[in-house]
């Protein structure tokens, strides 16, 4: 399977290791170093297989090709995925992450990773102890620190553009928004579509977290299992990925999807779905760069605070030519904003 995988593939390497005593299997995918060094996280996860982390990453690192030549910065997709049978903590943390340093320097800078799902600022630091490009670790360590709260400015701007394509004004002003995650994201989030007028909704699978996040911003919360039939005009996905399908799209009551996770679409058909269901949907890869932009262009690229708030609206002009692009040309945003990518790979 294993073989199957990485014969198929057509991305540019596989790096493969495999940590004894925690039985991790580790994965590095370069998919394209076309623009630059391939730039992506490092995501840690317990999988049913080898084989499973390994399509993972290798997807996932595809998405990032995708989402720097979107967001139009000089660097290429990778991604690592760290198949760990349980989470790690403490000194067994600590020795793994050390280990997937000196995997990840063989590749040099051509391998250019940070913070993803079940991964942190304080497991960058580890990190950049063995590989020299680690980006977003501690700001006392000379890093860009979290890159939550730029994607959830990106993210912002996104929704600003979408609501102006179906409504005709980028106003938030009673537009009825609904949270789905309000964690490091979405609580930021939240909060500014809450200052910009908007009627915010909250759900979120811990209730501590919705209560605490809706007193703050004067939220309402609705059960987490209620957020794909509620109405409203935004729904925002800012949990986890795949909440798009062939069976949540027909129940889905918004006008527009606009949100940070990552992979939101189930299959690429569910584009199509969205697109006859009349919803609006903005392509994850390019409402949720924000993060990228912050670090990666913080870090490598020397940006000053103005250049990257310049960038994350940015995001809002970006969705806004993909729309008219999928308007004039009969294809679904997703299809558009691939388009838009794939044209600056040449
Ligand atoms: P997080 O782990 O801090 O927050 C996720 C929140 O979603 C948590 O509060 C969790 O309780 C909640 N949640 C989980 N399952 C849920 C469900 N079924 N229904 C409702 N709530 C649920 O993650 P984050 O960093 O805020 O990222 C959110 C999403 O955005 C992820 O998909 C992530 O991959 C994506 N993303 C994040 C960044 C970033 O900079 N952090 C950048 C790009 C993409």
């Amino acid at each position: 399977m294993l073989e199957e995988l990485i014969r198929s593939w057509d991305g540019e390497q596989v790096v493969v290791g495999f940590d004894a005593p925690t039985g991790t299997w580790m994965f590095v995918c370069i998919h394209s170093t076309k623009r630059g060094p391939a730039g992506g996280g490092t995501r840690m996860k317990m999988y049913a297989s080898p084989a499973a982390a390994l399509e993972d990453a290798m997807r996932l690192s595809e998405a990032m090709t995708l989402k720097m030549a979107a967001a139009d910065v000089s660097f290429g997709g990778g991604k690592a995925v760290l198949a760990v049978p349980s989470l790690p903590e403490g000194a067994e943390r600590r020795r793994l992450l050390l280990r997937y340093g000196e995997l990840a320097a063989t590749l040099g800078a051509t391998f250019q990773t940070g913070p993803d799902v079940n991964t942190t600022t304080a497991d960058m630091d580890v990190i950049a102890e063995r590989h020299s490009y680690v980006f977003c670790r501690s700001e006392d360590r000379g890093g860009s620190g979290d890159p939550g709260p730029s994607t959830a400015r990106g993210v912002f701007h996104g929704i600003r553009a979408t609501v102006s394509h179906v409504f005709g004004s980028p106003d938030l002003d009673g537009r009825v928004v609904l949270v789905q995650g309000v964690g490091d994201v979405g609580a930021r989030l939240a909060e500014q579509l809450a200052e910009a007028g908007a009627r915010v909704l909250i759900a979120d699978i811990d209730p501590q977290r919705a209560d605490a996040v809706a007193g703050r911003v004067g939220a309402e919360v609705i059960p987490p299992d209620e957020a794909i039939g509620t109405e409203c005009d935004v729904y925002a996905p800012c949990a986890l990925g795949g909440t798009l399908n062939a069976e949540t799209i027909p129940s889905l009551r918004c006008r527009l999807v606009a949100g940070s996770a990552n992979n939101q679409l189930a299959e690429r058909e569910d584009a199509v779905r969205l697109h006859e269901a009349g919803i609006l949907y903005a392509p994850d890869f390019v409402i949720n760069a924000g993060g990228v932009l912050y670090s990666w262009g913080t870090e490598s690229l020397h940006w000053d605070r103005e250049t990257v708030e310049t960038r994350l609206a940015g995001i809002g002009g970006t969705l806004a030519a993909i729309y008219r692009n999928s308007e004039s040309e009969g294809i679904t945003t997703e299809e558009a904003a691939e388009r838009l990518a794939l044209a600056r790979l040449g």
